[in-house]
């Protein structure tokens, strides 16, 4: 089937960069790193689809408006909803703090 190593090779990257760009297309559905996931799918190709596939979402779902926000974010992304207080901004108002992070 293989003529040479470099079939080989061919084979592998570019069965890499599918991978790596699926997985950076549901990487970003579900609110992760979408270069990062690029890269892991290149290098571990099938490997890097399974595991971005299990991955849980790291989102929340707004109270408010339904969409779903990243995580860290402490607010909405898409309607400015708070969810928490950021540990690196405690001066904002107790009455914000409406979810455990
Ligand atoms: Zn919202």
């Amino acid at each position: 089937m293989f003529r040479s190593l470099d079939d080989v090779l061919t084979l592998m990257v570019v069965a890499g960069i599918i991978c790596g760009i699926v997985s950076g297309a549901i990487a970003w559905e579900k609110h992760r790193s979408v270069f990062g996931w690029l890269v892991f799918g290149f290098f571990f190709s099938g490997l890097g689809l399974v595991a971005i596939s299990v991955i849980p979402k790291n989102a929340k779902t707004c109270p408010k408006c339904g969409e779903l926000s990243t995580y860290g974010t402490g607010t909405c992304e898409y309607c400015g909803y708070v969810f928490y207080v950021p540990k690196d901004k405690p001066d904002r108002p107790k009455e914000f703090i409406t979810d455990e992070e």
